[in-house]
């Protein structure tokens, strides 16, 4: 597929943003449609693979030139979601037009359809992942949290192998686990996600889950984040079996790193 006819199905353009790759100024591009349908999602509007808007490569090109030109204001671009891999062709073509940019990319997968990250990492433009493990690798909790079938164990296969994957071609990864009342708050289920990923990853982050958006089950909706000190809590657990770079990230104090003690 050449750079002139790609159509990508977006969901919408960020172009300014400090907090999505930490130390960065990123535009951040929403790819509409997901194969997932966890309840805590708070971008839901993007799940369905008819959401969005099909648009030309030439409107991301637009916008990145307003933005590095004349004066560049972004030092990256972090592709996201809905889940970017779905549209493996143009993804792989965006980030060609993001490099053209001399720009650096973060592509934040759910990392479920393993042939497709695979094509999409080894093209080289990819400078950083950022991968949902929602759940220990293991088909039963992957379920509970995904709402979707994994059949034949393919989905935690596939996770497990992109963690392999950034490891084998040197791309930093950082792991992520959305912290949800009743759904992956308990301590013994983030022990078993730190053993599954333990030094697979360069950072993990629980991230709190947050009630505002567009969240997909009514029920989570009407529940309170979990607080603060059992994000720390969980994430000294995860330290404890053996993850050396853990950070929770909460709605009205953004990232810190937790320490042992
Ligand atoms: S949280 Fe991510 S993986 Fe889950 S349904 Fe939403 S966009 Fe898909």
């Amino acid at each position: 597929m050449g750079g002139d006819d790609v159509k990508l199905r977006l969901g919408g353009i960020t172009d300014m943003s400090t907090i999505d790759w930490y130390g960065n100024v990123s535009m951040v591009v929403f790819w509409a449609g997901c194969n997932l349908r966890c309840p805590y999602c708070h971008n839901s509007t993007l799940i369905p693979l008819d959401s969005g808007t099909v648009v030309g490569l030439d409107l991301l090109d637009e916008r990145l030139h307003q933005s590095m030109d004349p004066v560049p204001s972004l030092d990256a671009v972090v592709f996201t979601g809905g889940e970017p891999i779905l549209q493996t062709d143009a993804v792989i073509e965006a980030a060609k037009l993001v490099k053209s940019y001399g720009l650096k990319l973060m592509l934040d997968t759910n990392g479920t359809v393993f042939k497709d990250v695979e094509r999409i990492l080894r093209t080289g433009l990819v400078d950083r992942v950022a991968l949902d493990v929602k759940a220990p690798l293991n088909p039963d909790d992957f379920r509970n949290i995904s709402k979707v079938l994994d059949v034949y164990g393919s989905y935690v296969a596939s996770i497990m192998g992109t963690l392999k994957l950034c490891k084998e071609l040197g791309i930093p990864i950082e792991a992520r686990t959305t912290v949800a009342p009743g759904l992956s708050d308990d301590e013994e289920f983030i022990r078993q996600i730190a053993r599954d990923i333990k030094g697979l990853c360069e950072v993990y982050y629980l991230q709190q889950f947050d009630n505002q958006g567009d969240v997909l089950s009514p029920e989570l909706k009407t529940k309170d984040p979990p607080k603060k000190e059992d994000l720390i809590r969980l994430a000294r657990a995860a330290i404890e079996e053996g993850l050396d770079n853990v950070h929770i990230k909460t709605r009205f104090d953004g990232l810190e790193m937790i320490n042992k003690w």
